[in-house]
């Protein structure tokens, strides 16, 4: 792991990547951009953590050299897989930034909506999700076991878990705290997201 600086980063944006090797300059060409346009980050105030959980083909090389080209990237290679909520709990606990945005490395969720969250945020949220209008690239079953997921796990649990979100979501550092303060093992991100309260929008 190697560390930019010792400064606090206004934003982290954290990715769990497993097999993402194809896709990791991508990935960080688009969040630069975001990140370049917005006024509050310009000035270098964020950093990428990417967490390879264990994958087989060359995603922790990639990462190896994406990071010696960008300084704000923090590289973290998990010993083995460990599976994605896993891998995102090992990124979200050696952030730093005073907000931290959560997104998939495979580019499903649009790395464009950051300023509209970041507004939502200023406002005072403590929690932004994004929420899938349509699933693209997936096929009929993936759609049917998803919303049936989605519902099954309403019916489970005493709090709503907004339908039809990844685990897309920025998070105000306050709201992180309470996260990674929770001993749970089997960990089930977005449901602990909306368990912990404060003002979560969509
Ligand atoms: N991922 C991971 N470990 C795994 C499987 C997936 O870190 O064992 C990562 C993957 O690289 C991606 C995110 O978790 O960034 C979501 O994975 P995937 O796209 O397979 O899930 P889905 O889109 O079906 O929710
Ligand atoms: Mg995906």
């Amino acid at each position: 792991m190697s560390q930019p600086s010792a400064s606090v980063p206004h934003l982290s944006i954290v990715s769990p990547c497993h097999n993402e090797a194809a896709g990791l300059a991508e990935l960080v060409r688009r969040l630069e951009a975001v990140c370049r346009a917005l006024p509050s980050l310009a000035a270098g105030g964020y950093e990428f953590v990417l967490v390879d959980d264990g994958s087989q083909d060359a995603t922790w090389s990639t990462m190896q050299q994406l990071a010696a080209d960008h300084p704000a990237i923090v590289a973290v290679k998990l010993a083995r897989n460990h599976g994605h909520q896993l891998a995102l709990t090992a990124g979200l606990s050696v952030c730093r930034g005073e907000r931290i945005l959560i997104i998939d490395a495979d580019l499903q969720d649009p790395p464009e909506l950051l300023p509209e969250m970041m507004r939502l945020m200023d406002g005072g949220a403590d929690v932004v999700y994004g929420r899938r209008r349509q699933r693209v690239g997936e096929g009929p079953l993936k759609k049917l076991t998803a919303a049936g997921f989605y519902r099954l796990i309403e019916k489970l649990s005493d709090v709503p878990i907004p339908r039809d979100t990844g685990d897309f979501r920025l998070l105000s550092r306050r709201a992180l705290d309470v996260l990674l303060a929770m001993p749970e093992r089997h960990r089930f991100i977005r449901g602990m997201v909306s368990w912990i309260g404060f003002r979560q929008e969509p």
